[in-house]
């Protein structure tokens, strides 16, 4: 599934492709996305120039003169930049052609993708208003660690992976971030010190900052803009390492399913 950091890479990759061009029509070849493609939007689009792009948590934001698109790439979707006349695949959901005979092409098996415009400030959005804090916002700090924490008895993995509390941390980098803190990610929330959030706040932020420039987990169905899969997999250091000596300390991976999602630690090194 594209993270925040997938999420990112693609709109990097994007941007020079997009911004400054004009939009000359969006095809939608299968409107029945995680929420239909509004059947007026092709009319909204046709002519207006791309100013920019921006993301919010896991939407892409693509500028236009007169309003936004939000793009959700949903637990499958991909965005790529074609030749217009490259043809279609199973699954190519919509062509948003530019002027530059270049395409944004969306590809989504599971059509858990989406796709919406607004004229208005997009932050606004009903999708994206209501949104916590994100790793990279200035607020996401120890301070606001400690403060959503206090008597939560949940495990501080399940906390960094609670969209409520923050978006963005999927279950690679919660566990990446829990190792590079050292700790353990079945310590209870409310057990963590201060300094300890200080620390793994900071490791949030720096894994993530990370997996951006490596250009995202190398999962089988996400690819760069370009086309080259990622080549982060084997720098991690416990996620997907079950029983593999830990980097550090040597000590076995261990693995467990905490809020269903399998979750991996060293013993040693975590506490
Ligand atoms: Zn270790």
């Amino acid at each position: 599934m594209p993270e925040l950091p997938e999420v990112e890479t693609t709109r990097r990759g994007l941007e020079p492709h997009v911004a400054g061009r004009r939009i000359v029509k969006l095809t939608v070849h299968e409107p029945r996305l995680r929420w239909p493609v509004p059947h007026d939007l092709p009319a909204k689009l046709a002519g207006q120039r791309i100013t920019g792009t921006g993301r919010r948590a896991k939407y892409l934001l693509i500028t236009l003169e007169s309003g936004t698109l939000l793009v959700h790439l949903g637990m499958s979707g991909t965005l790529r930049v074609l030749a217009a006349d490259t043809p279609r695949m199973a699954h190519d959901h919509y062509d948003l052609l530019l002027e530059s005979g270049r395409t944004l092409r969306f590809n989504d098996p599971r059509r858990f993708g989406s796709l919406h415009y607004t004229s208005e400030d997009p932050q606004l959005h009903p999708l994206l208003a209501r949104l916590a804090p994100e790793p990279f916002d200035r607020e996401f700090d120890a301070e606001y660690l400690w403060r959503i924490t206090r008597r939560r008895r949940a495990s501080i993995k399940q906390v960094l992976m609670n969209s409520r509390l923050v978006v963005g941390v999927g279950n690679i980098y919660a566990s990446e971030a829990l190792f590079a803190a050292g700790i353990d990610p079945r310590r209870p929330a409310g057990s963590v010190s201060r300094a300890r959030y200080q620390r793994l706040a900071g490791e949030v932020k720096r894994i993530l900052a990370w997996a951006i420039e490596r250009g995202g987990t190398t999962l089988r169905d996400f690819l760069n803009p370009d086309g080259a899969p990622g080549y982060f997999f084997r720098e991690l250091f416990v996620y997907g390492r079950e029983g593999e000596p830990c980097k550090v300390c040597g000590s076995p991976i261990r693995q467990q399913v905490i809020g269903q999602r399998s979750t991996f630690w060293c013993p040693s090194c975590q506490k």
